[in-house]
């Protein structure tokens, strides 16, 4: 009998404790990561977490189609602990402004059942709301939220259940290799850890990581703007409406008691651009005023006041193919990057470890995803371009 390869994830983020929950029957996975437990640092740790097939290209959407069963598969078998809340997604812009047409031509592609208010529906449905200037909404039933840390705390549990080994406070260095093959990799603490293939899932530290191991691959993963999570209790406490998204303006509220508000700066904001070794910074005061004032904006009685803001974290977000991940092979035989979900890793993760799995095993038809092809997220990007139209 062939025995099982072992397998290194490198960041217990979202994807890492996904792609771990889907190698582990095949193979003997070992995750580490430099925090102290599951998804609490960087992008998994900021986010939103929102499940929606909104602002996607068709395939996408698929993609977050799957992840959206798979969550609440998850949460029905484990109804006490507090993963996910389905709560549809109202998503608004104004006429021209570009998902709009995206999110027509993407739910007509593959027959999504959504709903259009036009502007008085909207104003008698959602009272809270303040959308008098966007003609229509567009609403999609099947969306809610996960609460991200359970959520991947519950993955890496039960990628553990099946043997995988996760170790929490240890840097990996470097990659290894023997010729043209991964050998493993290399602590920061110079242990070395043989393996027969490594899965870079360390979100926008995968360039630095490539480097110090030899390769130099110029990846499209810089931040090109800042996103900004605002956590602070709702101040009327009563919004129970649905996700609600105003892309016009670029912010999105969760209907919870928490009230957890997005706010992102457009891309010219240089003050708040982020650097690869910086995780966390401090917002300006006009800054955090402004976007306080654009999240009001879109609600008729006071929601949000300055004082009342628990914790603001800036983090990146964005890359040069936004909306479309990289995951692929990559030099080395044995070596795979799986990063750059930008604002999509939630609802993408778990269909992009089936791909991977794919790949790895190169099987040509992912589990529950048709024809997909597992390298859509090649790192050419021939397939889709950066504004998610196939090529
Ligand atoms: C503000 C914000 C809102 C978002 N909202 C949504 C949303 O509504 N819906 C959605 O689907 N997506 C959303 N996203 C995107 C989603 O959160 C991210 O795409 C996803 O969490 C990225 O997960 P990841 O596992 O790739 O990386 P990360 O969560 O960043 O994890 C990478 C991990 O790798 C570890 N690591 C890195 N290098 C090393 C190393 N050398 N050795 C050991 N460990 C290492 C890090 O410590 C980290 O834990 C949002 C993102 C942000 C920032």
């Amino acid at each position: 009998m062939k025995s099982k390869k072992n397998t290194i994830i490198i960041g217990s983020g979202i994807l890492g404790a996904s792609h771990a929950l889907t190698l582990s029957p095949t193979r003997n996975v070992y995750v580490f990561d430099f925090v102290n437990g599951p998804g609490q640092n960087m992008g998994t740790g900021a986010s939103s977490a929102c499940i929606r097939r909104h602002y996607s290209h068709p395939e996408l959407a698929i993609l977050a189609t799957y992840g959206f069963n798979f969550i609440e598969g998850l949460s029905k078998s484990f109804p006490n602990i507090n993963l996910f809340s389905k709560t549809g997604c109202l998503s608004v812009a104004e006429k021209d402004n570009k998902y709009q047409s995206i999110y027509r031509r993407t739910f007509n592609e593959i027959n999504i059942l959504f709903k259009e208010y036009s502007s008085s529906e909207m104003r008698s449905n959602f009272i809270e709301l303040n959308v008098n200037n966007y003609e229509v909404g567009i609403y999609d039933e099947n969306a809610g939220y996960a609460d991200p840390q359970s959520l991947t705390n519950l993955l890496i549990n039960l990628a553990r259940s099946k043997g995988a080994q996760v170790k929490y406070n240890i840097k990996i260095a470097k990659i290894l290799f023997n010729g043209s093959k991964v050998s493993g990799v290399q602590t920061d603490g110079d242990d070395i850890i043989p393996s027969d293939e490594v899965i870079i899932a360390g979100s926008y530290l995968t360039e630095s990581l490539l480097s110090n191991s030899g390769i130099n691959l110029e990846l499209p993963s810089t931040s090109k703007r800042s996103i900004f999570t605002i956590y602070a209790p709702l101040e009327t406490g009563k919004y129970r409406g649905p996700i609600f998204a105003d892309f016009s303006n670029e912010i999105y509220c969760k209907p919870e008691s928490e009230g957890i508000l997005v706010g992102s700066l457009a891309s010219e904001d240089e003050d708040h651009k982020l650097r690869s070794d910086e995780h966390n910074f401090t917002v300006k005061e006009d800054r955090l005023v402004s976007l306080l004032d654009r999240i009001q904006m879109r609600f008729k009685s006071p929601i949000i006041t300055k004082d009342r803001v628990k914790i603001v974290k800036g983090i990146y977000d964005v890359n040069d193919f936004d909306w479309i991940p990289i995951q692929d092979q990559c030099g080395p035989e044995g070596l795979y990057l799986s990063f750059a979900t930008s604002g999509h890793g939630f609802k993408l993760a778990f269909a992009m470890s089936e791909l991977l799995l794919s790949q790895m095993d190169q099987s040509k038809n992912p589990k529950g995803l048709g024809n997909i092809d597992p390298a859509i997220f090649n790192l050419n990007h021939k397939r889709i371009n950066a504004v998610g139209v196939l090529a």
